[in-house]
């Protein structure tokens, strides 16, 4: 999966904002423009990935059945699990510019590999003037040899956090600034605390902690997972139009 082309290709959907502790759902969705960061808010804005992915599912669905019904066969998408990984195996099953204003913001990238952290941090500090891969962030790139207390040293300036680790708890409250916008690309399978002989699942960042003093922030599960599946179906619809030479 592409990370770059679903990070490019959210914005643009809008996002569906849930405020926290609070039945409100802010829908701003399909304006195309970025949402900016509140840093007068105390309780973070969940982005609800769900309701994001049933938004381009529901796009994808009208635009498979146009192609069906003009006598086209269905696009079809064979997955090739690598490994035994059970994070992965969630993250195949279940299969951000997120809305969130990055232009001149301090943006930190943790972790660098070829598929998420990299092309993420090319994103963000992309040239606007230059390209359409344009975060025009300042964009600082953290890994496993960044020390602990560096890494805080950044995450602290930090106006954007974009963790893509496998670490758990790496992204704690002591480590980021209020109003700060997280995306949690992490995905780890540990023990369950509560539920003894259990797992589940958590991101990179410490949610409870951190969502205190966030003012957007992605779940685990249920925040770049679900779109992450979104955009492979869309991305797997693109391809298909490509291949058959239909407009696209
Ligand atoms: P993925 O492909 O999902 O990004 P990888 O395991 O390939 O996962 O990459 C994990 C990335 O996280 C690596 O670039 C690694 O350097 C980075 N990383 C690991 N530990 C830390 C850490 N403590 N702080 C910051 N980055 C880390």
């Amino acid at each position: 999966m592409n990370s770059t082309l679903w990070l490019r290709q959210l914005s643009a959907f809008g996002v569906r904002l849930t405020k926290r502790l609070q039945p409100t759902v802010i829908n701003a969705s399909c304006t195309g423009r970025p949402l900016h960061v509140h840093p007068q808010l105390t309780t973070a804005r969940v982005i609800d990935g769900k309701a994001i992915a049933k938004q381009i599912k529901d796009e994808v669905k009208v635009e498979v059945a146009q192609i069906k019904e003009a006598g086209g066969r269905s696009p079809q998408l064979t997955v090739i699990l690598v490994g035994s990984d059970p994070a992965s195996v969630v993250y195949v099953r279940n299969k951000i510019k997120a809305c969130v204003e990055t232009f001149g913001k301090n943006a930190v990238v943790c972790g660098r590999s070829k598929n998420v952290g990299l092309p993420i941090a090319v994103f963000l500090h992309g040239d606007g003037d230059r390209g359409s891969l344009s975060g025009d962030a300042t964009t600082t790139i953290c890994h496993r040899y960044t020390p602990a207390e560096q890494l805080a040293v950044f995450t602290k300036t930090a106006d954007i956090i974009v963790t893509a680790a496998g670490v758990p708890n790496l992204l704690t409250a002591d480590m980021v600034k209020e109003g700060v916008a997280v995306i949690d690309v992490g995905i780890n399978r540990i023990d369950d605390p509560d539920k003894p002989g259990k797992t589940k699942l958590v991101g990179d960042v410490d949610f409870a902690g951190v969502a205190e003093k966030a003012s957007v922030i992605t779940p685990v599960p249920g925040g770049v997972g679900p779109c992450t599946v979104a955009m492979l179906m869309k991305n797997t619809l693109l391809a298909y139009k490509m291949a058959a030479n239909l407009p696209h």
